[in-house]
């Protein structure tokens, strides 16, 4: 067994107080702040094809309480552990905070190589682990509400939702007790892509701003810029999909077998679809093989996208790092060290606790959804058309000016679900934006995004523990 020296939660902490060193907060409440409030380590059986039985190992952490539920994904993986799953249930709660979504912050996982088992086994897992949280409170709607992670998606929160409904049953908002749910189950359109559309929506604002873009040396705008993605999991397909399809240019991909390289772009369904034919993405047409992942990292860019795991770019590989804007879609991808040699190179880090918000954001939307039982646009929808028609109609009196067909269609619309999460999610990813700007450019001292970016969620949940008349 590997013994772990480098502590993830230690790095969150370290970001934290680099933060709260500009705060006036007494000690006690950020240390109140900072600590993970519960965790909880269980073990359990399973029985392998050959008739023995495995002992699984799981985890559950609610890093804060400040607001209810806590909230965040679960995570299979064969290196899950418990100080990775405390550092992502922080990572959560100052999420949550940046981005204005009212909950604490939470992170489950379970050490298994999903890889390595049946689809009826990680059904058997996924129900168990949910009976077990279930039997200590640790999930329900308005008390802890999971969410898919790396290794887990739809599939898995739909046997969640299932195994919680069966033990509550009459509970009328049981279905917001996870999400992330298949549409049919309660799920929300949208949600699948939102971690992906998020990160778009926050280089867009990043580059957006002439002052930023120019003191790195690129115009402004995401057209034309060159990207590199490291992992096509859902959050790296996403996130490469509508930044190319606004213009941007996908030189290089890199996933766990290694990566491809070409200048004039890459298409990644494409690379999806010649990978899951393959099994690699390796000898994708007219790209050229890397030898590795890391080479991949290195390369000469605008943007770099790490959206696979945590620990990606460190002390060792940063000073080679050559790209001018660091856009963080996995959670810690970037060590406390390897951030400072990228500040010093002037690197633009959009940091993970607010460029990959967008999954828990529409997360948010979706619990809101099951929580009143009416799909967003159901009830305005037609009526808005109604309006619209109404108005061109007067338009047409007054003009006696007859639009056409095409016309028509393209200007009576009334908002469905996938337009109002659009919406939504588009103006959080906005707002959060202005807010770190903002503080970035009053706090005298904190000129990086990520700084700015915890000492907003640091003012947020002391108001909420001052308000509770906790602390003064
Ligand atoms: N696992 C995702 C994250 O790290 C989403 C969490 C959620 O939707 O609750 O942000």
């Amino acid at each position: 067994m590997s013994v772990q020296t480098h502590s993830f939660f230690g790095d969150v902490l370290r970001h934290v107080d680099r933060a709260a060193a500009f705060t006036k907060h007494p000690p006690g409440l950020l240390d109140q702040i900072k600590q993970c409030n519960s965790v909880y380590h269980f073990r359990f059986p399973l029985r392998t094809g050959n008739g023995n039985v495995e002992v699984i190992s799981a985890w559950r952490a609610e890093h804060s309480h400040h607001k209810l539920p806590v909230k965040g994904g679960i995570r299979y993986a064969p290196d899950v552990n418990e100080d990775e799953v405390k550092a992502l249930a922080a990572l959560m709660t100052y999420k949550c905070a940046i981005v204005n979504v009212p909950f604490g912050g939470g992170k489950g996982g379970i050490r298994i190589d999903p890889s390595k088992y049946s689809r009826e086994q990680m059904e058997r897992l996924t129900r168990r682990y949910t009976h077990e949280l279930a039997k200590k409170n640790f999930i329900g709607p308005g008390i802890d509400v999971p969410a898919p992670d790396y290794g887990t998606g739809e599939k898995e929160m739909a046997w969640i939702v299932d195994t919680y409904i069966a033990l509550n049953p009459g509970q009328l908002d049981a279905s917001a007790c996870v999400t992330g749910k298949p549409v049919s189950q309660g799920g929300i359109q949208g949600r699948r892509e939102a971690t992906g559309r998020g990160l778009y929506y926050a280089l867009k604002e990043a580059a957006s701003h002439a002052d930023d873009m120019q003191r790195i040396g690129l115009s402004t705008g995401i057209d034309g810029k060159t990207i590199v993605v490291q992992g096509l999991g859902n959050v790296g397909y996403h996130a490469a999909k509508f930044c190319r399809e606004d213009g941007a240019r996908i030189i290089a991909i890199a996933e766990r077998e290694g990566a491809i390289f070409n200048p004039s772009g890459l298409n990644e369904e494409e690379v999806f679809q010649h990978r899951r034919a393959t099994g690699s993405i390796l000898d994708f047409p007219e790209s050229k093989n890397l030898s590795s992942t890391s080479e991949a990292l290195e390369l000469e860019c605008d943007v770099l996208l790490p959206a696979a795991l945590e620990n990606q770019i460190t002390e060792d590989n940063a000073p080679r790092i050559r790209a001018r804007i660091l856009l963080e879609g996995a959670n810690g991808p970037t060590t406390p060290e390897a951030e400072e040699i990228l500040l010093a190179k002037g690197v633009l880090i959009i940091p993970d606790v607010y460029a990959n918000a967008g999954g828990v954001t529409v997360s948010y939307f979706e619990w809101l959804k099951n929580l009143s039982h009416v799909r967003f646009g159901r009830m305005g929808k037609r009526y808005d058309e109604a309006e619209d028609r109404r108005l061109l109609h007067a338009i047409e009196v007054a003009t006696g000016k007859m639009f056409s067909e095409a016309e028509r269609n393209s200007l009576i619309h009334g908002a469905d679900e996938l337009d109002l999460v659009n919406s939504g999610l588009e103006e959080t990813m906005a707002v959060a934006y202005q807010e770190i700007l903002e503080t970035r450019r009053r706090i005298d001292g904190i000129e990086d995004l990520r700084t700015a970016a915890f000492y907003n969620a640091l003012e947020k949940i002391a108001r909420s523990y001052s308000e509770l008349g906790i602390f003064p």
